[in-house]
């Protein structure tokens, strides 16, 4: 046998994105896996200094809890946009639009359990 073939690449890289019907976004990796995330799975997961100080001020939230205005209104994706070779950047239809996704980080989502 020979030696070590090409080495694989350090990160997953994202082959292709694709918006489905209910809004959710399908993202396919080169190492041959996909996933559906959801635009609140991915608004909850928004990296950005802003929403992990809010996660991290907010107690858990009760059941049962009055929904907000905001809170009822479908949330989309109205945008993603590559940053560099590395991550996107992912707008809202809330207008929040500061998350940068690394690819690690994506392609971590909606995995473990
Ligand atoms: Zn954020």
């Amino acid at each position: 046998m020979s030696s070590a073939p090409d080495s694989p690449p350090p990160a997953p890289i994202p082959t292709s994105l694709r918006r489905l019907e209910d809004g959710s976004i399908e993202i396919s990796w080169n190492d041959g896996s996909s996933q559906v995330l959801s635009p609140r799975t991915l608004r909850n997961a928004c990296p950005c200094a802003t929403c992990r100080e809010k996660r991290a001020a907010e107690p858990p939230p009760a059941l049962l809890t009055v929904l907000s205005p905001e809170e009822v209104q479908p949330l989309t994706v109205t945008g993603m946009k590559p940053v560099g070779h590395y991550a996107y950047s992912i707008e809202f239809s809330d207008r929040h639009t500061t998350g940068i996704y690394l690819f690690d980080y994506l392609h971590s989502l909606g995995r473990d359990s």
